[in-house]
């Protein structure tokens, strides 16, 4: 007969979990994952590393922009409203850019989980890799699971104190160093370093530096997976992407039951699993590869490393635990084969999505306007009558020059025949168009006056459409506005 057992500890987790039963609290059931290695665990080390090495070091790479501009290679420079990804410079008109960005990397998500489940859970969202990291420190410091395990459940010793002390200090100076380099995204680098470090730096930095120290912390050494399970929406959306083509870690149970722990008697029914409770202990949020599907796996494939150990220590096949279809995993069940089928069609609408949004990106990044226009016409008054007849009407306009080139602007209005132009501000005689010195990276204001001679003057609100020229480069872009006359002010509301 088949005998199922499981170890002491993870007989705990399930009372808990059974006390627990139907009410809308229950308490934290600690986890305590034990280090396994193999090739996922070497895959995350190497994600990891790749990652948290780009994070901290991106901050300081420079990128020449010529003089008296930031060299830093990737800036969100909100203070003066100017974002720099190395020859990239957006400004906050371009924010639109970003939100294809988001989306791309939104159908990117969709693309990958549709394919191989959750891999963005298991190896690169930033809560896995800082709290892969924080464990390891934990590992370090206070031992192995059984370690960790054997301390928490004992009276306090000097041991325990000083090990909890170390891992607490090493935990914040990493959270430290997190918050900081994200500042350093903000903020030019080396200049935020100085002024920290002698206390000159804005209250803004020291806030969101303690802010970001903070939450890393608090989400990497104690929420952990706690994180995924109840505040990420993430893993309660992710089942519409995937399906039963989609890759998964997997547990054979055609293969691995019925499970077996100890001594196999003869003629005995007994699978591969010989019910160790490795999988388990290996895994960062606690749960049973066994037990199917769950919306707490994150699919980092530590059960499989740790699985694979044990097939190869009791010389059966590895891969016990894998990564596989359901289609497949029903099929082999069944004796049957299932070809692997990475192309279907909700993978082939998210790959023509994804095709379709970076194409309008690509193009819309090449096609983007160095030049931009507004004009705000003056409320009060709402035009001047002039000694002569003639009409005229305010306007503020803002010339934004998105490149470093000091060119000279021709600004024209049209709609309105005969009209004249001139800069409140100066003396110049008004003329049918205006030449206006957009200063390079910047914008520039001016109040522009434009008059309608009295042969040509206006019936009521007259739309116009102002026009402005970069004298260098040809470029050109509109703006409508009106011209409004007595007969508007009279007549009715304008
Ligand atoms: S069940 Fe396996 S793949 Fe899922 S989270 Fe646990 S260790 Fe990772
Ligand atoms: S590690 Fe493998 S053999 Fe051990 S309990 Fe898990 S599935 Fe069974």
């Amino acid at each position: 007969m088949a005998v199922s057992r499981i170890s002491k500890n993870d007989r705990r987790i399930q009372l808990e979990r059974e006390e627990a039963g139907d009410h809308l609290y229950a308490n934290r059931v600690r986890v305590y994952p034990k280090a396994v290695h193999g090739m996922a665990r070497r895959v995350k080390w190497a994600i990891l590393i790749a990652c948290l090495g780009l994070y901290y070091v991106m901050p300081w790479v420079r990128w020449d922009r010529g003089p008296g501009r930031p060299n830093q290679a990737i800036l969100l420079d909100m203070a003066h409203e100017r974002y720099y990804f190395f020859n990239l410079e957006l400004w906050p008109q371009d924010i639109w850019l970003l939100a294809g960005l988001l989306i791309m990397g939104a159908v990117t998500l969709f693309l990958v989980t549709s394919l191989i489940g959750r891999v963005w859970c298991g190896y690169t969202c930033p809560q896995t890799v800082w709290t892969d990291l924080f464990m390891w420190v934990e590992r370090l410091v206070e031992g192995d699971r059984n370690e960790r395990m054997r301390r928490d459940a004992e009276p306090v010793t000097f041991d325990t104190v000083w090990r909890k002390a170390v891992k607490h200090g090493v935990w914040l100076f990493i959270a430290f160093w997190t918050g900081g380099a994200w500042i350093m995204y903000y903020v030019d680098a080396p200049t935020v370093t100085v002024q920290f470090w002698t206390g000159h730096a804005s209250a803004q930095v020291y806030f969101f530096t303690l802010l970001f120290t903070a939450t890393t912390y608090v989400l990497a050494g104690w929420a952990r997976e706690q994180v995924c399970t109840y505040m990420c929406p993430w893993p309660r959306f992710q089942s519409a992407m995937l399906d039963d083509q989609s890759f998964t870690v997997t547990y054979q149970s055609w293969r691995g039951e019925p499970r077996v722990r100890g001594k196999r008697h003869e003629g005995e029914a007994a699978g591969d699993c010989v019910d160790c409770g490795a999988c388990v202990t290996a895994c960062p949020t606690g749960i049973d590869i066994r037990d199917g599907i769950q919306l707490e796996c994150i699919n980092c494939g530590l059960c499989i490393d740790a699985c694979n150990h044990v097939m190869e220590r009791t010389g059966r096949d590895r891969w016990l635990i894998t990564w596989d279809t359901l289609a497949r995993q029903a099929a082999k069940k069944a004796g049957r084969f299932e070809p692997i089928r990475l192309i279907r069609p909700r993978s082939i609408i998210y790959a023509g999505v994804l095709l379709a949004a970076m194409s309008a990106l690509t193009v819309a990044l090449a096609l983007r306007p160095t030049i931009g226009l507004s004009v705000q016409r003056d409320r009060a008054p709402l035009f001047v009558t002039l000694p002569d007849g003639s009409l005229r009407n305010g306007y503020t306009v803002k010339i934004a020059n998105k490149t470093q080139a000091d060119s000279p602007f021709v600004l024209s209005v049209a709609g309105l025949p005969g009209a004249v132009l001139t800069v409140s501000e100066e003396s110049a005689k008004p003329a049918p168009v205006l030449t206006l010195r957009g200063a390079p990276d910047q914008v520039s204001t001016y109040r522009v006056l434009v008059t309608a001679r009295p042969d040509h003057l206006p019936e009521g609100t007259l739309p116009v459409i102002f026009e402005l020229r970069d004298g260098t480069s040809g470029e050109r872009t509109t703006y409508k506005s009106i011209f409004m006359g007595p007969a508007t002010y009279n007549g009715g509301p304008p």
